[in-house]
């Protein structure tokens, strides 16, 4: 099986340097390997979705060189596919309608780890209800290529959204449909979404998919310690500054470009990036030197 990675950001604003990061790594990794890299844009949740957004992460992404194999996959348009593969679910009564409004579940304290409750007592038949998982687990582990073994162990099964009351499909659902449905084998991408595999993993193996390699980096903080994060309004990635923000980003990644790095071009840099690439130099903090201004 050849080996395909992919970005998958979803168009909520423009690209900041942690999301740089993640697609950069993500890029060196699957050219490294040889592999394929895909570009997926994650606007399921069609209300946080930014116009423009969308042209202005590809912009980014084609002026710092990393170039996408095949079509870009839009999850709006594959709506149809997410509720051919609930509905398998339905009927082979591995996922359930819950009416509970977030107010009842936060009572319940069951808002991050539902409390099975409509397992029991199934809605009313009119009631407006979310779908989820009939999960049988309550704990699991993989490892990490970056962070290592992780491990999970629950009170109760996870019984997380599938479809949510709005009527939306959950990001869980589409993402492990897509990276299926893409054949992807690798996965890159930044920590903030390392909890979320243990979740894509159990419907993983509900669906009987193939289990994926993962590898989380490190968030990107300044080196005053804050953040970096479209919530405390990281800047944009200025697409003037190519070759800086390509070289800072290497060095953050623990690559180690050469010093006259600087003097070559962005092409000059991706190849040497790619041919030099070391996953395990990844440090445990990506440390920015200083705020990188627009
Ligand atoms: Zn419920």
């Amino acid at each position: 099986m050849i080996y395909t990675g992919r970005f998958a950001p979803s168009p909520t604003g423009p690209l900041h340097f942690g999301s740089l990061l993640a697609a950069l790594a993500s890029f060196l990794d699957a050219r490294h390997h040889a592999g394929k890299w895909l570009i997926r844009i994650e606007d399921v949740d069609t209300p946080r979705v930014v116009k423009d957004a969308n042209d202005w992460i590809l912009q980014t992404l084609d002026a710092h060189g990393l170039e996408w194999d095949d079509a870009i996959v839009y999850q709006s348009q594959r709506l149809d596919l997410y509720e051919a593969h609930l509905n398998q679910l339905i009927d082979q009564q591995k996922a359930y309608p819950c009416g509970c409004a977030r107010s009842e579940l936060d009572a319940r304290n069951a808002r991050h780890l539902y409390d099975g409750k409509c397992r029991e007592t199934p809605p009313n038949a009119d009631a407006r209800v979310a779908l989820r998982l009939r999960s049988d687990t309550i704990g699991s582990e993989f490892t990490d290529r970056i962070q290592g073994k992780q491990v999970l162990l629950h009170p109760r099964p996870d019984d997380f959204v599938l479809k949510r009351r709005d009527g939306y499909f959950a990001y869980q659902l589409a993402v492990v449909i897509d990276d299926h449905e893409q054949q992807i084998t690798h996965i890159v991408r930044g920590a903030d979404l390392l909890q979320e595999t243990f979740r894509q993993r159990d419907l993983q193996s509900h669906f009987n998919f193939q289990k994926l390699e993962y590898a989380h980096i490190p968030l990107a903080t300044y080196a005053n310690g804050q953040k970096l994060s479209k919530q405390n309004l990281a800047p944009a990635i200025s697409n003037n500054k190519v070759v800086e923000n390509l070289c800072c980003a290497l060095k953050c990644l623990g690559q180690n470009p050469p010093e006259n790095m600087h003097q070559a071009n962005r092409h000059e840099i991706i190849d040497w990036a790619v041919k030099n690439w070391h996953i395990e130099q990844i440090p445990a903090t990506c440390v920015l030197p200083n705020q990188q201004e627009t």
